[in-house]
């Protein structure tokens, strides 16, 4: 998950959700606003909290940034010696037993990969590492590398044992990709790190992927921005409070070839990306599966994608697709009204 060029290129283009926290800096409680900024998995990792004091508020925001640094150490593709790659030199191999953190997010992956039948795939690595080399060289990849890629590419490929908390990979060169789903879990977690220090209103930005607890003093929620466009031109502010947050785009990872613009994210019904121009974001009750969804709704397109949600109690989805006639958007009916339209 870890990538600099990324990096750059989000501080830039930031699709998806800018965050902001709204409001007095000083409510009943006496909590005064503290916001901390470092590059996690490539991206700029943003904690807004609220504190009796400084002192409280560093030493929480440092425990949860190390927690999310730490997760990166398990979860990143792009490390070698990440936990994830470690086991996948385990392919065609018995089952090999793994961490709490990396059999937890497996296990929400597989779950989403299997209620999405499979629109959602954490073993579609190996036609992501061919799109990434695409990228480098600017040559789409070939059919033959395509069917080999996808040859190992199949979530019911990975079988997990919560007795034992192990993972086995059954076909040689699998690849597992969790790149959908890991920053999610990481601001869970960095929250989750915040509550337990005591503090509960707080708001962890992860690249645009984010989860809040309770709102600022005084408010009802959190205010999130979100766009479909890197010009930010349909900005919407959505109200959030103890909800994850997150949006799939091909806004700021893609490729340009012959013409056509390759999304990050793959149809693993094709084993190609997504040419269609489309962005997804996604209200969940946590982060980690608003963030899964968004991609598995990006795939399965607005119909389909919106059926999806129907297994999520608590989700909803806002579609925008770039069409011809300009961008056209479908949500879930009961998507939060964006807090300046909002009827009082
Ligand atoms: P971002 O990391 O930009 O927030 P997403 O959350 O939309 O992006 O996830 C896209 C990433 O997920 C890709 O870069 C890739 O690593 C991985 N991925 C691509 N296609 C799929 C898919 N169909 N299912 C699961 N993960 C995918
Ligand atoms: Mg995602």
């Amino acid at each position: 998950m870890t990538a600099i060029p990324r990096f750059i290129l989000t501080s830039f283009l930031m699709l998806g959700v800018l965050a902001c926290a709204c409001g007095c800096s000083i409510g009943r409680e006496n909590l005064s606003r503290h916001e901390y900024t470092q590059i996690i998995m490539g991206v700029e990792a943003r904690i807004v909290l609220y504190s009796k004091n400084e002192p409280t508020a560093k030493r929480a925001a440092r425990a949860a940034f190390d927690r999310m640094n730490d997760l990166d150490a398990v979860l990143s593709d792009y490390r070698s010696d990440s936990e994830l790659m470690r086991v996948c030199q385990t392919t065609g191999d018995p089952p090999i037993r793994v961490s709490t953190d990396l059999f937890r997010v497996l296990i929400q992956a597989h779950e989403i990969a299997t209620l999405s039948n499979g629109a959602f795939d954490p073993s579609i690595g190996p036609v992501v590492q061919l799109w990434r080399e695409a990228r480098r060289t600017g040559e789409r990849p070939s059919r033959a590398a395509t069917a080999d890629a996808m040859s190992r590419v199949g979530w019911s490929k990975i079988t997990l044992d919560s007795q034992e908390r192990t993972v086995q990979l059954a076909v040689p060169n699998m690849q597992l990709d969790l790149g959908g789903i890991g920053k999610g879990f990481a601001v869970d977690e960095a929250i989750a790190v915040l509550i337990e220090a005591g503090i509960t209103r707080c708001l962890v930005d992860l690249g645009g992927d984010i989860a809040a607890g309770d709102p600022p003093p005084g408010k009802n929620a959190w205010t999130v921005a979100v766009t479909s466009n890197p010009r930010h031109t349909d900005v919407i502010r959505i109200p959030l409070r103890r909800m994850g947050i997150a949006t799939s785009a091909d806004t700021e990872q893609f490729v340009q070839i012959g013409g056509e613009r390759y999304s990050h994210i793959i149809d693993p019904r094709t084993g190609l990306p997504l040419t269609n121009r489309i962005a997804v974001t996604v209200i969940a009750p946590d982060a980690t599966t608003a963030d899964a969804l968004a991609s598995a709704i990006s795939v399965l397109g607005p119909d389909d994608g919106l059926a999806l949600l129907e297994s999520f109690p608590f989700s909803w989805a806002r579609i925008v697709l770039q069409t011809d006639e300009g961008p056209r958007i479908v949500q879930s009916a009961d998507f939060p009204a964006p807090i300046d339209t909002e009827v009082r």
